[in-house]
C-alpha cells in the first residue's frame, strides 16, 4: 500500500479526526472505539494519519522496534546494546513508518502475544520467542475490526498492554517482557454484539462514524475516492500541503503536551460534567482532562480551558453512560444536554 489515502481529502468526519489526532498527540488517552456501518471508511482515517506521522527511529533489526534515543530500556536485546557501550548505545538505526498492524478477527493468543518458535524449538533445541502483532504495533496503532465480535478476554489484553506500554509473556517456558505501547484502535457494528460496559469503560474515547447525509458531502466523497483511485500519486500530491500541516501540528502539540497547564477550575468542571452524566467510577473524568489537554495542545493553547472540555465531552463519555429508564435519548444527546447546563447554552 505505497499510497494510502490522505488524511486531509477525508470529507467530514471531523470527530472521528479529532479522536485520531488526539490518541496520536497523547496515547494515555486510551483506545479509540470507533462505531459504523459497514463502508463508512472506519480504518481510513487511521491509516491515513499513521502514514502522515514523522517516520520513527528503530534501532535496526529489533523486531519491536525499539527508540534508540527513549530512556526506556526497551527490549532484553536493546537493553543489553545499551550495557555494552557504557550507557552509549552503537546500535545502527533505520527509519521506519509507523507501524498500522491489523488484528484479524479469529486471532489466536498465541498470534497476537507471541509464542514460542516451535521451528526453532524442534531443528535447534532452542526456546526462542516468535514475537506477535502487538510486538509488530509498537509505537503505533493496532486496529481491530469489530472488536465487539473478538472474545472478551482478547480485548481485555489488548486494552491491559496498550495501557501498560509493556507485553509480558510468561508459558510454554518462556519468560519475556517487550515494549507494546500503542493506540488501539476497535472498531464496531452496533447492531452486531455488544461489548461489555465493563469493556466499554476501559476505551478511552468512543464516535461514531455515518455517512455523510448531505448531498454535496456525499458527492465530494465519491469524486475524491474515485480521483484518488484513477491517480493515488497525483491525487496524494495534490494533498501534499495540507498533510504536512497536520504533521507539523502534531509534532508541535506532542512538544507542548508536557507544559500544558490543566487549571483547578477547568478540573472541577470536568468532575461536575461527569456527576451530571452520573459516570461510574473516575475514569471519565481522567479520559475527559487528558483529551482535553491533549487537544489544548494540537491548538497550541497551554491551559486548558471549558472550551476544550466541550469539544472532547461527547467522545470522552458517551459510552460510560448507564442506561436510564427513564431517560432514553441517544448518549450523544445526553452528553450535549449535560454540557450545556453546566456551561449555561
Ligand atoms: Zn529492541
Amino acid at each position: 500500500m505505497a499510497f494510502p489515502f490522505p488524511f486531509s481529502a477525508i470529507v467530514g468526519q471531523a470527530e472521528m479526526k479529532l479522536a485520531i489526532l488526539i490518541a496520536a498527540t497523547d496515547p494515555t488517552v486510551g483506545g479509540v472505539l470507533v462505531f459504523g456501518d459497514r463502508g463508512t471508511g472506519k480504518s481510513t482515517a487511521v491509516r491515513a494519519l499513521a502514514a502522515l506521522l514523522p517516520k520513527m527511529r528503530v534501532v535496526a533489526g529489533c523486531p519491536y522496534g525499539c527508540d534508540p534515543a527513549s530512556a526506556s530500556p526497551g527490549c532484553e536485546a536493546c537493553r543489553a546494546l545499551k550495557a555494552d557501550a557504557h550507557g552509549q548505545r552503537i546500535a545502527k538505526t533505520a527509519l521506519v513508518p509507523v507501524p498500522v498492524v491489523d488484528l484479524p478477527l479469529g486471532a489466536t493468543e498465541d498470534r497476537v502475544v507471541g509464542a514460542l518458535d516451535l521451528e526453532r524449538a524442534l531443528s535447534q533445541g532452542v526456546k526462542a520467542f516468535e514475537p506477535g502483532l502487538l510486538a509488530r504495533a509498537n509505537r503505533g496503532f493496532l486496529y481491530v475490526d469489530e472488536v465487539n465480535l473478538l472474545e472478551d478476554h482478547l480485548v481485555d489484553l489488548l486494552i491491559d498492554v496498550a495501557a501498560s506500554g509493556e507485553n509480558v509473556v510468561e508459558r510454554e517456558g518462556l519468560s519475556v517482557r517487550h515494549p507494546a505501547r500503542f493506540v488501539l484502535v476497535g472498531s464496531g457494528n452496533p447492531e452486531e454484539g455488544e461489548l461489555r460496559p465493563q469493556l466499554l469503560d476501559r476505551f478511552g474515547l468512543s464516535l461514531e462514524v455515518k455517512t455523510p447525509e448531505d448531498l454535496p458531502s456525499r458527492i465530494e466523497v465519491v469524486r475524491r475516492r474515485d480521483a484518488f483511485e484513477r491517480g493515488p500519486e497525483a491525487f496524494t500530491e495534490a494533498w501534499r500541503k495540507e498533510d504536512e500541516r497536520v504533521r507539523k501540528r502534531i509534532v508541535k502539540a506532542r512538544a507542548l503536551l508536557p507544559s500544558v497547564v490543566v487549571p483547578d477550575a477547568t478540573l472541577e468542571n470536568a468532575a461536575r460534567l461527569c456527576m451530571l452524566l452520573g459516570t461510574d467510577g473516575l475514569r471519565g473524568e481522567l479520559t475527559l482532562m487528558r483529551a482535553a489537554r491533549a487537544l489544548a495542545a494540537l491548538d497550541g493553547d497551554e491551559l486548558v480551558a471549558d472550551v476544550h472540555l466541550k469539544k472532547v465531552a461527547a467522545p470522552a463519555l458517551r459510552h460510560r453512560l448507564r442506561r436510564s429508564p427513564l431517560d432514553d435519548s441517544g448518549s450523544t444527546v445526553r452528553v450535549d444536554r449535560a454540557v450545556a447546563e453546566l456551561f449555561g447554552e
